[in-house]
């Protein structure tokens, strides 16, 4: 396994996000775009600026993505909603509005332009929570049930494979995945994650198929093959690491954001990382609806 070099991972921008989530690059603007879940905003920054634009929603929003048609679609507290470029939110489907204990989490766009966010009890319960998917009809449907804490999604190069997080199960699944009707089927672990190394949170899927993997209260980012072997660990020196997305011109550069624990005493805690990764990343995928 590879180990990082002290350095390697740098400050990229000193914020503190209460609960940073959701990195994507946005190719219109070369922004970096992402989310303070508890801190109800949307960020937006372009890498080497001094300055950063924030949006307060006003409510839990979980998660955002490019839209084909301009503006964002973002998960919020009950549902899936579209952000325009004024800053305006519109809520195009309620999830699980009857769950007052739940809310949606991480979501991100598959390689079709569906938006996918699944949701979680605030209180934990076991099983709680589902993955949707938001079709590009604007309908949704139930993927899974039975989640803990839905988190990262992504989809191999290839789009075959999706991959999945529950943090609470600590792990890596796979699902064979179909880029022309969106369903996922044959669900199987392909790596265990010890509760001791952290919880998995957010992925980001390489150009070369290799799952980095932000690891939750363990300071760290691992890189695990396809197969499930882990290549990789990136030391991070935050120890809530939730997420990370593939960005920068060349798309080398793996932002990483991460959230902060009252009881550590980290000052760079919630701020944005930036890991000069060996091999790229792919632009995300637009949502096209
Ligand atoms: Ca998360």
């Amino acid at each position: 396994m590879n180990v990082n070099r002290d350095g390697d991972v740098e400050l990229a921008l000193k914020v503190q996000c209460a609960l940073g989530e959701s990195p994507v690059w946005d190719a219109r603007t070369s922004e970096l775009v992402w989310v303070d879940i508890r801190g109800e905003r949307v960020y937006w920054w372009v890498p080497g600026s001094p300055s950063i634009r924030e949006l307060h929603i006003g409510h839990t929003v979980s998660a955002v993505a490019p839209r084909r048609l301009g503006g964002y679609v973002i998960a919020v507290r009950s549902g899936f909603g579209v952000l325009d470029g004024e800053g305006t939110v519109e809520l195009i489907a309620g999830v699980e509005t009857d769950l007052l204990q739940n809310r949606m989490n991480d979501g991100k766009c598959d390689p079709a332009g569906r938006f996918w966010a699944g949701t979680m009890s605030e209180t934990d319960d076991p099983g709680a929570g589902s993955l949707y998917r938001l079709n590009l009809d604007q309908s949704v449907t139930k993927v899974i049930s039975g989640v803990t804490v839905s988190n990262g999604l992504g989809w191999s190069p290839d789009a075959t494979v999706m991959y999945y997080v529950d943090s609470l199960a600590h792990g890596l699944d796979a699902f064979d995945f179909s880029v022309d009707s969106g369903e996922a089927t044959t669900r199987r672990r392909i790596a265990e994650i010890p509760e001791e190394l952290g919880l998995p949170d957010g992925i980001a899927v390489d150009d070369q198929g290799y799952i980095w993997v932000a690891l939750y209260s363990g300071g760290a980012l691992h890189r695990y093959s396809p197969e499930g072997e882990l290549e990789s660990r990136i030391a991070v020196p935050v120890a809530l690491v939730t997420s990370c997305a593939f960005g920068g011109p060349d798309y080398h550069d793996l932002y990483i954001t991460t959230a902060v624990d009252p009881e550590r005493d980290e000052p760079l805690a919630g701020s944005i990382f930036r890991y000069r990764a060996p091999v790229g990343g792919r632009a995300a995928a637009f949502f096209e609806s």
